[in-house]
C-alpha cells in the first residue's frame, strides 16, 4: 500500500458559545482548521485535522500548520501509510518540530491503517478498555453566576467533568474574581463530578497563590496549567495543596519525562495536535501510565474529525488514569463529519467502525487549497 495523493482543505469553525474568553484577556470567536485527506493506491482514504486554538495560545497557528504540511506532504508520497512510526521518523527528518503540522498527516495514516485491516484505530492503539469516557466541558471565563449556569447546562447534557477557566488580570477583578468563579461553579456539584481549575498558563505564581488563599477548604479541585513556565509551575507546585495537571507545557515526549523526573505534576493534558498526532500521543500515554500520571485526552480545539482521534486514543487509557476526554466538536458549529459514538453510563465510547469511524461531509470542505500527488 502506498500514499498516492494528499489533499489539504481549510475551513473556519465558529465557536459555538459566541466569544471564548481565556486568561490574560485573550478572546476567540472562530478557529481556522486544516484538514487533510490522504488517498492510497488502492483507493482507501484517510482523514486528519489540525485546528490550533488561535495564534495566542501555544506556538502553533493555522498558517504555520498549512506551511508545515506543504513541507511534509511531498516526502510522504509513495510511503506505506500503515508504517506510522517510520512515517513519523520521516516527518521529523523533513521538518523539525511543528507538531501541529504533522498531526493531520499522522492521523490520516492511522485512519487508512484501520480501514486496511477492518479495525477501529483504538484496537490498533492497543485495544479499547470498553469503559465509557467522561467528557469535560470548557467553561470560559465570565461572570461567576453565568459560569455556574453554563456548568449546569453541560451537566444536563451529560458532562461529568468541568474545566473552569481562570486567570483574570487584577484590573478586571483578579484572583478574587477567579476564586468567586470556582466557588460558583462548584456550588451545585453532583456525586461523581470533577472540576479542573484551568489558567491555561496565564497566571503568575503570586496570583495563583492569592486565588487559592481565598478558597474555602475542602473543595475537590485539580489545578491545571497555572503558569507559562516550568519554573513558575514548580514554584506553585511546592506551595499548592491541590493536585496539578500540566497541559500547555507538555508538547513532546521529553516534556512528559521531565515532569515525571521533577515530580512536577499529577497528570497531563494530552492534546493530540500539540503532541504531533496519534503516534507520539500513544507514546506519551504510555510514559504517563508508567509514572501513574492521569491523562486528559483532548485537542487544542477542532471539529468532529479531531474529536474522532481523541475518542480513539482516549478509549485505550486505563480507567483509573483517564481523567476525561474533550468533545472539541461540541465547541464549534460546523459539522465536518458524522461520527456515531456511543453514549452510555454518563460517558462515550467510539464506534466499532474501521479507522477513525467517521464519514466526512466533503461538501462543507469546499475545494482543496493544495494537492500533492496524482
Ligand atoms: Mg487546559
Amino acid at each position: 500500500m502506498k500514499i498516492d495523493r494528499i489533499e489539504l482543505f481549510q475551513v473556519d469553525l465558529p465557536y459555538s458559545g459566541g466569544t471564548y474568553h481565556l486568561s490574560g484577556g485573550r478572546t476567540y470567536e472562530s478557529f481556522d482548521a486544516s484538514i487533510v485527506k490522504i488517498t492510497a493506491d488502492d483507493g482507501t482514504t484517510g482523514w486528519g485535522e489540525s485546528t490550533p486554538f488561535g495564534a495566542t495560545w501555544i506556538a502553533a497557528h493555522a498558517l504555520g500548520a498549512r506551511a508545515g504540511i506543504a513541507e511534509l506532504a511531498p516526502a510522504l508520497l509513495g510511503r506505506d501509510p500503515r508504517r506510522v512510526d517510520r512515517n513519523f521518523d520521516l516527518m521529523d527528518a523533513t521538518l523539525v518540530g511543528h507538531n501541529h503540522a504533522k498531526t493531520p498527516l499522522d492521523i490520516a495514516c492511522w485512519d487508512i491503517f484501520g480501514k486496511s485491516v477492518g479495525l477501529p484505530v483504538y484496537e490498533l492503539l492497543g485495544g479499547g478498555t470498553g469503559t465509557p469516557m467522561a467528557m469535560i466541558s470548557s467553561i470560559h471565563a465570565g461572570d461567576p453566576e453565568e459560569m455556574r449556569a453554563r456548568v449546569a447546562d453541560h451537566r444536563a447534557r451529560g458532562y461529568r467533568g468541568h474545566s473552569i477557566k481562570v486567570g483574570t488580570p487584577d484590573s478586571e477583578g483578579g484572583p478574587a474574581l477567579d476564586a468567586e468563579r470556582i466557588i460558583a461553579c462548584l456550588a451545585d456539584r453532583q456525586p461523581g463530578e470533577f472540576f479542573l481549575v484551568d489558567a491555561n498558563g496565564g497566571m503568575t505564581p503570586e496570583s495563583v497563590l492569592r486565588m487559592l488563599a481565598m478558597l474555602p477548604s475542602g473543595l475537590d479541585i485539580v489545578i491545571e496549567a497555572p503558569c507559562a513556565t516550568w519554573r513558575e509551575t514548580m514554584s506553585v507546585r511546592q506551595r499548592c495543596p491541590y493536585p496539578i495537571v500540566v497541559n500547555e507545557l507538555i508538547q513532546q515526549d521529553e516534556d512528559v519525562t521531565w515532569a515525571i523526573a521533577q515530580d512536577a505534576a499529577d497528570g497531563i493534558g494530552l492534546k493530540i495536535s500539540k503532541s504531533g498526532g496519534l503516534t507520539p500521543g500513544r507514546r506519551q500515554r504510555d510514559i504517563a501510565r508508567a509514572a501513574g500520571l492521569t491523562v486528559s485526552v483532548q485537542d487544542t480545539v477542532g471539529s468532529m474529525i479531531a474529536f474522532a482521534g481523541i475518542a480513539q486514543l482516549g478509549a485505550t487509557v486505563p480507567e483509573k488514569l483517564l481523567r476525561c476526554i474533550l468533545n472539541t466538536a461540541d465547541m464549534v458549529t460546523l459539522k465536518t463529519a458524522e461520527f456515531d459514538f456511543i453514549q452510555r453510563d454518563g460517558g462515550i465510547l467510539p464506534p466499532e467502525a474501521p479507522g477513525l469511524g467517521i464519514t466526512v461531509n466533503e461538501e462543507v470542505l469546499g475545494e482543496p487549497v493544495a494537492v500533492w500527488g496524482d
